[in-house]
């Protein structure tokens, strides 16, 4: 029973879901909804356009996913080309997206693409015969999407819902004419749903440009799960690689999640790594689509224990049970540091972030503790390194 004054939890029963959707729900682990879920599923089954300010690791994927899903069960057009949309920033998150949707719609015969570029022939054959054929659901970066779209194979006048995630990402990355030149391709009445984990004026601007009298919904301003146990080491550059030999030899941590500043530094960093014997790997922007992918899925099995990454892994990328994130660098971006630090402790586990902070980043470490609004704990370096 919930306590006098407190509101009663709500189930993922509550939503008026289907049987079949239930059944993936359950088969993917999740017992109750996160706030976002709470909140958004109910409006998005109402038809209602939507604005979510949330960041990854709030659960944003299923709070659309599970209502849209929903939606096409019901649509009697189903089949008749393309019901749904999904516009993201990375072929990783579209991997990612189009991962969870599969364990959701495991039951329901909704089917799906993803639909992303960096590919070969093959995949591109792939993603046309998919296109052609129809999937309810497409998850697209903008640029490929726009290549299909001007081979004039995809079906999309009977689409329904357009979903445009991290929308402050795309919009940073120079995607904003490509967003509106898709969007042109739309029919004008649907639903239309966006995230982003920052609202600032442009992203409103595309929002009164796309959405039709939208309901907003805002999670508490980005700061890391409470889970995250997080210090910081002040200490200077040429002491760093001492003090990250101290914290990782002899360790048995299943999975470090390592951050630079450079694609260099990340290269550089596991190179001397894996010369002290250590199971590390790199992933930065200079590897091709398929290295990367193959980065990931060896540090996922833990057949790597430490993987080296520039902000490109930091946002979206979807691996459970990382025990510790060390920024060895302190990001640029207060943000950053957020979604680097919330790549732990994701949904209720707990983990571990340590930030190394010398002279010249102590600034870049004061607009992080603004913008998470509390001063984050200080260790000193083990005596040899202060
Ligand atoms: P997202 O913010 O959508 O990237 O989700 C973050 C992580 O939380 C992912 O690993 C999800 O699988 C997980 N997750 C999302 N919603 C739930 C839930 N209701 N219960 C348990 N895990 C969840």
């Amino acid at each position: 029973m919930p306590e006098k004054g407190e509101k009663k939890k709500l189930s993922f029963n509550d939503f008026k879901l289907s049987k079949s959707i239930l059944d993936g729900i359950e088969s993917m682990g999740y017992t109750e909804p996160t706030p976002i879920q709470e909140q958004g599923i109910p409006i998005i089954m109402q038809n209602k356009d939507l604005i979510g300010c949330a960041q990854t690791g709030t659960g944003k994927t299923a709070a659309f996913l599970l209502p849209l899903l929903q939606h096409i069960i019901e649509d009697k057009e189903k089949n008749a080309g393309i019901n749904t949309l999904i516009i993201v920033p990375t072929r990783e998150l579209a991997i990612q997206i189009d991962q969870h949707l599969q364990g959701f719609s495991y039951f329901t015969g909704v089917s799906s693409v993803a639909v992303y570029g960096g590919t070969d022939g093959v995949i591109w054959d792939q993603q046309k015969n998919a296109l052609n054929m129809g999937a309810d659901i497409v998850i697209a970066t903008p640029g490929r999407l726009i290549a299909h779209l001007q081979m004039g194979y995809m079906a999309l006048q009977n689409l329904k819902h357009l979903v445009l995630d991290e929308a402050d990402r795309m919009l940073d990355m120079g995607f904003y004419g490509d967003i509106i030149q898709i969007v042109q391709n739309l029919p004008e009445k649907r639903q239309t749903l966006m995230f982003s984990a920052t609202m600032p004026p442009e992203i409103r601007k595309l929002a009164s440009k796309l959405l039709n009298n939208p309901e907003e919904i805002k999670l508490a301003l980005a700061k890391p799960a409470e889970g995250v146990l997080q210090a910081i080491y002040k200490i200077d550059d040429t002491r760093k690689l001492s003090l990250l030999k101290e914290l990782l030899v002899n360790k048995e941590l299943a999975r470090v999640l390592l951050f630079t500043s450079t694609k260099n530094d990340a290269k550089n960093l596991a190179r001397t790594l894996k010369s002290i014997g250590l199971s590390v790997e790199a992933i930065h922007s200079d590897l091709e689509q398929k290295e990367r992918e193959k980065v990931l899925l060896n540090f996922k099995s833990a057949r790597i224990h430490i993987l080296v990454a520039t902000d490109i892994v930091s946002r979206g990328i979807d691996i459970d049970n990382i025990d510790l994130v060390i920024n060895y660098h302190v990001p640029q971006d207060a943000e950053d540091y957020v979604h680097r630090v919330g790549r732990t402790a994701r949904a209720k586990a707990t983990g571990v972030a340590l930030t190394f902070v010398n002279r010249r980043e102590t600034q870049q470490l004061t607009n992080i503790e603004k913008l998470i609004g509390y001063k984050i704990f200080e260790i000193h370096p083990p005596g040899n390194l202060r």
